[in-house]
This record gives structure tokens, sequence and C-alpha cells, in this order.
């Protein structure tokens, strides 16, 4: 009988890190399921290049957390399981706390927060059921660190740090692990409204002098998922270049 290949979810795969994630879980051997608002250039030449087995791609709003249930057991049909899940897509929401209306806080929690959780228990239902499984979120330097203008924002990622531990206690016995990684700041679309100046002193504030790259924790990524992590569950892992040290 042949073995069916390890399927990885991505969320948010159409650029950025989650495009470098999508890369690298091809490069491993995974096939690759992801959803964003709009395609890209990236995900339109996988999907010429590659067949329906082994990377899908659909349109999706991840505010909207049914949707994001249902995208699960769409992928599961049609890759016979899901063994990884990176929680990848998330927005910025920049501007100080008491002039942002309340709604858009709302609807940036529902994007990095609730739908990180309706992923994660859809997923986790999932592998449960072959008794593997292997989640990973994605956090941020800000998560342990005050930085002002960005409190909301920091708020949905130290909540999805709480949900890696907590998660990770939930499935460890059902052979899930659950971790976090937390970037420092990468040159993506997410920072492209942050000021030269603002970038220049994260840069000197930084010891390996440089932003981070979106491979650059994607390397991570790929090493929290493989069997070299077996032992690690339910961590926090910073990959800033030594920013917050
Ligand atoms: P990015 O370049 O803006 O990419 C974000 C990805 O998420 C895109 O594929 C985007 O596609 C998707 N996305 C955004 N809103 C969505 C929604 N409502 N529904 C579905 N998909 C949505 O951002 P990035 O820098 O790669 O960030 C990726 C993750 O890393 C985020 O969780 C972010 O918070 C975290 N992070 C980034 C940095 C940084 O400095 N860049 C630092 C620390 C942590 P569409 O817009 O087409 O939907």
């Amino acid at each position: 009988m042949t073995q069916r290949r390890r399927c990885g979810i991505v969320s948010g795969g159409s650029r950025g890190l989650g495009r470098a994630v999508v890369e690298r879980l091809l490069a491993d051997g995974h096939a690759v399921a992801t959803f964003s608002r709009n395609s890209s250039d990236f995900t339109d030449r996988l999907r010429r290049e590659l067949p329906e087995d082994v990377f899908l791609w659909e349109a999706l709003d991840a505010a909207d957390s049914d949707a994001v249930g249902s995208f699960v057991r769409r992928v599961c049909r049609a890759f016979g399981g899901v063994d990884v899940l990176v929680n990848n897509a998330g927005v910025l929401l920049e501007g100080l706390l008491t002039t942002t209306p309340l709604r858009e806080v709302e609807r940036m929690m529902r994007i990095n927060l609730v739908s990180a959780i309706a992923l994660a228990q859809a997923c986790a239902k999932a592998m449960m059921r072959s008794g593997a499984g292997n989640i990973v979120n994605v956090s941020s330097v800000v998560s342990i660190r005050g930085v002002s203008g960005v409190a909301a924002y920091s708020a949905s990622k130290a909540a999805l740090d709480g949900l890696t531990r907590s998660l990770a206690r939930e499935l460890g016995r059902k052979g899930i692990r659950v971790n976090s990684v937390q970037p420092g700041y990468l040159d993506t679309e997410l920072t492209a409204s942050m000021t030269e100046q603002k970038l220049e002193q994260v840069v000197r504030r930084t010891p390996l002098g440089r932003l981070g790259t979106p491979a650059d924790v994607a390397g991570l990524i790929s090493f929290l998922l493989s069997d070299e992590a077996r032992f690690i569950t339910g961590q926090t892992i910073t990959v800033d270049g030594g920013l917050t040290c």
C-alpha cells in the first residue's frame, strides 16, 4: 500500500512568511493546503505547476471562523487527513489604543486569534484520529516586549502563546505537539507601514544587525515540525536576531 503524503495547512500562504512556510513544507515533502483572501503570483504559479493532491489554495477570509472549519474538512477529504497546521495568517493593527475603534480590534482578534483557535480545533480533531500531529502558532516578539502603538495586536499574539501552552497539555498524550514562534521584525508587507527611521532603529538594536527574513522563520518552523524536535512542545521560541536578548 502506498503511504499518503503528509499534509500541512498554512493559513495566509500567499506572500510574506506564509509563502516561505509553504515553500519550505513543499521542499520537505508535504502536500500543502493554504488560503488567503486574494491569490498571488506565487499561489497562481503553484496551482499551475503542481497537481491538486500536492497543492491547494482557496480564497477565504479568516475572520469567518465557520468557513475556516469547513476548509479543514474539505482538506481532510482531499488529502486524506492533516498532519501539520501552521497558524500564520495575521494582520497588524497600529495606532494608540485610545483612538482605535473597537470594531477594528474585534476584526483583528477574529483574524489573529479566533481563526487560529478554529483551525487548531478542526485540525486537532483530524490529528487525534491519526494519533499524531504538529501545530505551530506564529506569534511575535511584541507578545513579550511592550511596544507603543500595537497594544491590541500584542494582546492577540500573547493570547496565541497562552493557547500554545494549554493546548500542548491537552494534546500531548494524543501524540500532537504545539509550539509558538516569535519573530522579530521581518521585511514583509506587514511592516511596510513602518517608517525608515523606525526600521533603522530596530536594526541598530539587533545584535545580528539586520531585519529578519521570512526564510529565517520558516527554517525554525520546519525544524519544529521535524522529528528532530520530537521532545519539544508547549514552547515559544524567539527568532529575532537577538533583538529581545
Ligand atoms: P503579510 O506579508 O501581510 O502576509 C499576511 C498573509 O496573511 C497574506 O497571505 C494575507 O493574504 C493573509 N491574510 C491576512 N488577512 C487575512 C484574512 N482576513 N483572511 C485570510 N488571510 C489573510 O504578513 P507577514 O509579515 O508575512 O506575517 C505573517 C505572520 O507573521 C502574521 O501572523 C504576523 O502577525 C506575524 N509576524 C510578522 C512580523 C513582521 O515583522 N512581518 C513579525 C512578527 C510576527 P490576504 O491579504 O490576501 O488575505
